[in-house]
């Protein structure tokens, strides 16, 4: 709990609590919190529980079924969420589509599409990365010709996380060529099972398969599918980055629990006869991640309570956020590989997929150990990568 919390979200971390104590099945908390690989039904049953408590959708405004939630009282729901070990919520749909939707699309864009998001039926994707646009995402080549009633979608998406699993992507397209950049963007809505489109999987360096790559050949998309105005995708697409960045704040949950996990491991971890957590070299590099864990609670607790700043500086909190976070959990993520690299360090993905009915052995803990830090070397690059994030700092201090 935070020295911020008022009596308000004091009652309100103690409800969600309550409730996960119940809700977040064992099984599926083991998998959570091994790093075990989760089936899609795992993330959609406890989307449905949230849906069911009013929760899934809290940050929404309530005429479109959320509950107006503060930042600050979504910042106290993600903590609680991440600490009793429940699934990280999909964010492509409630997180970034259903926001854009909400606030450009028109109402029947919302009558169709929301309802898919609340219950969980549409499972959704981001069709932003290209092979040749990723930090300089207005270089995106994925080409939309006006036909009639529709575009003609022709171009190839890269990094397009669950793609395999997704019935809709949201994407962004190149309308035009003629203006800056920027200009030329149209974010357009496509359904994955239309002819053209296919998705192959790109296995990550931890070898297990979440991206994809998605070519788009000749893709026929209804112009009903277009959000917004034509030519102006880059205003909604930066609206929902500005949403991908504060999502951070789940990580920083899971950043606390990691640091409890290296403590747990330095306990059962032994050298020379003695625990690794007794070594002072230990001792002093876990107070510092431990110092900096505070700090980047406050960092986060103070950035969403400034939700009365302008546009810039939120911009800039969240980017020093991301940062901080992503840097840290790699940090940690790194001790921990230290204390199990000492017995030598077999990586069996095999046993990750794991059922969650028993409890994890030790094999699996190193297994999910190894691939949290191998796929945790990604967090400085999604999102905006790390280099990025210090430029935003950097220019907004005019460096
Ligand atoms: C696991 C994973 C999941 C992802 N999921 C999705 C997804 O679902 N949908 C989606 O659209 N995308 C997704 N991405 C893509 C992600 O957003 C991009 O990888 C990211 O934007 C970086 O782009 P890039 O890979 O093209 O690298 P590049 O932009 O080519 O960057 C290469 C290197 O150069 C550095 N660099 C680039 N420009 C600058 C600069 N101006 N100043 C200083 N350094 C610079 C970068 O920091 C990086 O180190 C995912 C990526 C990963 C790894």
């Amino acid at each position: 709990m935070g020295h911020w919390e008022d009596a308000y979200l004091r009652a309100f971390r103690a409800e969600v609590r309550a409730f996960c104590d119940h809700a977040v099945p064992a099984s599926v908390r083991r998998k959570v919190e091994t790093h075990a690989l989760l089936e899609k039904q795992d993330i959609v049953d406890w989307q449905n529980r949230l849906q069911e408590r009013g929760w899934l959708l809290g940050h929404w405004p309530k005429r479109y079924g959320g509950a107006d939630w503060s930042l600050l009282q979504r910042y106290v729901f993600l903590d609680e969420t991440a600490n009793a070990g429940a699934p990280r919520i999909a964010p492509f749909g409630v997180n970034y589509c259903g926001p854009v939707l909400y606030t450009f699309g028109t109402k029947e864009q919302c009558d169709r599409y929301l309802p898919g998001i609340a219950d969980s039926t549409t499972w959704w994707c981001q069709g932003y990365s290209e092979p040749g646009a990723g930090s300089d995402l207005a270089a995106l080549s994925t080409r939309a010709v006006r036909d009639g009633d529709s575009y003609r979608v022709t171009g190839q998406k890269v990094w397009t996380t669950f793609a395999h699993w997704a019935d809709m992507m949201f994407c962004l397209v190149r309308t035009s060529t003629h203006d800056k950049p920027q200009e030329g963007i149209s974010f357009l809505l496509i359904d994955m099972k239309s002819p053209g489109v296919t998705v192959r999987p790109i296995v990550t360096m931890d070898l297990c398969h979440e991206t994809n790559e998605v070519f788009l050949d000749d893709v026929v998309v209804p112009a009903e599918n277009l959000i917004g105005i034509e030519g102006k995708g880059w205003t909604y697409a930066k609206f929902l980055l500005d949403n991908e960045r504060i999502s951070v704040s789940y990580f920083v949950g899971r950043v606390k629990l990691m640091l409890d996990r290296l403590n747990r491991l330095a306990e059962t971890t032994y050298e020379a006869g003695r625990p690794c957590a007794v070594d002072p070299e230990f001792k002093r590099n876990f107070a510092d991640m431990s110092v900096s864990v505070r700090v980047l609670e406050s960092l986060c607790a103070r950035q969403l309570a400034f939700t009365g700043q302008d546009e810039g500086a939120r911009s800039v909190g969240a980017s020093i956020l991301k940062l901080r976070c992503t840097e840290l959990s790699q940090k940690i993520a790194q001790a921990q590989i230290d204390l199990i690299a000492r017995q030598g360090l077999p990586y069996r993905p095999e046993l990750l997929t794991f059922d969650g009915e028993s409890e994890p052995d030790a094999a699996l803990w190193e297994a999910g150990v190894v691939r949290s830090h191998l796929i945790g070397r990604a967090s400085t690059i999604y999102g905006g990568s790390s280099e990025i994030q210090k430029n935003v700092v950097a220019k907004a201090l005019g460096l």
